[in-house]
């Protein structure tokens, strides 16, 4: 498998640093990785990627749902390697632009390993998907279907329905998307009226929660989907798309028993649908570690401000839009008894809101050294600004391989 992510593409022309974790806990091998890399003149906010991680994500992904193939969804982390290697294995992709559609083929993956998952697209895009030949996209209203019609008249729609939402999900996309219960029939109608196939039914129950009992209701929700089509006299569907929400760890464990278990409840008479899914966060969150540089220092009294060179307005944008909850750590080992201090870390950028973090305990810290910042990989880099001109996209990424 090392292999296979050495020679993907958007890997292969990158230097993977090889690491052997020996005895050491996975955040410590990345730490003394990152030391090194440090140590050897870098003065930048960096992030690390651990292809090893993506390769242990990958392999239990199959583990604990077989019958799943999952689809990354780009729109998580989009750094290329991560692709490559993700393409390497054989995962499928869901872009939701022209961009991403774009990334991805760049890669050698097939059209037909796309889904093109944004329920609501601009015209050009479509027609863009028309063009390279991606053929399976999602809508949730009549006018996309009319849309689709005009651009794209061969491509095959999955209909989002609005299944319940993960309570305490970071990101609820029901807000926004899915069809509503009544809503299902009218929708199918309107592909059947415009003669375009809907190959099956997607959901997603909200990104980063970790209810997921969730699932169970939004499979069975899509159930009657497929029925309703059918009773349409519509041809039968062949796609359940599950969607994201997922999150590495036992959280994921417990998704898949209720994903096996409703999947044998609700779909187990139509053994030969497809079932996919759209993880993002699941394989991007823990791959990913940021060193961000102390670059400014200020004493007030008892609390030590520092200044460091990534902020909200770049990767750790996911204070605000991702409810990261920052715990840094400094890279360079700490000392047995270390006094800390209530310290505020602030971003590069002029704006008071650019702060990372208030009354948090850290030993006294230098201008020059690095605070680690753990699980950067989901929703980081990608949605970061170039605000005051800080580009978010100079952060560097290094790839790691920590067997
Ligand atoms: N699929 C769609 C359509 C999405 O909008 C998102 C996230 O916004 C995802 C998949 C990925 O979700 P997650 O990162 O929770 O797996």
């Amino acid at each position: 498998p090392m292999q296979a992510v050495l020679v993907a593409p958007g890997v292969k022309d990158r230097k993977v640093l090889a690491f052997n974790r020996h005895a050491l806990k996975e955040k410590d091998a990345v730490a003394a990785l990152m030391r090194s890399i440090a140590g050897s003149g870098v003065r930048s906010a960096f992030h690390v990627l651990d292809l090893a991680r993506v390769l242990d994500l990958h392999a239990r992904w199959h583990r604990e749902l077989p019958d799943v193939r999952p689809y990354y969804a780009v729109k998580c982390n989009p750094e290329p390697a991560m692709l490559g290697a993700l393409a390497a294995l054989g995962a499928g992709f869901d872009c939701a632009s022209r961009r991403e559609i774009e990334a991805v083929l760049a890669l050698g993956v097939e059209p037909g390993s796309i889904v093109y998952a944004n329920p609501c697209k601009p015209e050009a895009h479509i027609e863009y998907a028309a063009q390279v030949g991606v053929n399976l996209t999602t809508y949730d209203s009549e006018e996309e279907v009319a849309k689709v019609k005009r651009c794209h008249p061969g491509c095959e729609l999955v209909l989002r329905i609005k299944g319940p939402v993960n309570g305490d999900a970071k990101v609820d996309l029901g807000v926004k998307y899915g069809a509503l219960a009544d809503e299902v029939v009218p929708l199918l109608r309107a592909a059947q009226r415009a003669g375009l196939a809907v190959a099956g039914v997607s959901f997603h129950v909200g990104s980063g929660g970790s209810r997921t009992d969730v699932y169970r209701e939004a499979i069975k929700a899509s159930r009657a989907a497929f029925d309703a089509a059918e009773a349409l006299g519509m041809p039968p569907m062949r796609v359940l798309d599950i969607g994201g929400g997922f999150v590495a760890g036992a959280t994921f464990h417990e998704a898949a028993a209720v994903i096996k278990e409703a999947l044998a409840q609700h779909f187990g008479d139509l053994p030969c649908i497809e079932v996919i899914g759209e993880p993002g966060r699941y394989f991007a969150e823990t791959a990913f570690t940021l060193a961000a540089r102390v670059i400014g220092k200020r004493t007030r009294g008892e609390v030590q401000e520092y200044w460091i060179d990534d902020g909200v307005y770049g990767s750790l944008n996911c204070i605000l839009m991702d409810d990261y909850v920052p715990r840094p750590r400094p890279l360079a080992a700490g000392r047995p008894g270390e006094k800390t201090y209530a310290s505020t870390v602030f971003g590069p950028t002029c704006d008071s809101l650019d702060t990372v973090i208030t009354g948090y305990q850290l030993p006294e810290m230098s201008v020059g050294e690095w605070l680690v910042f753990h699980d950067m990989g989901a929703y980081t880099t990608g949605s970061g600004s170039n605000f005051n001109g800080f580009y978010t996209s100079d952060i560097k990424t290094f790839l790691a391989y920590c067997s």
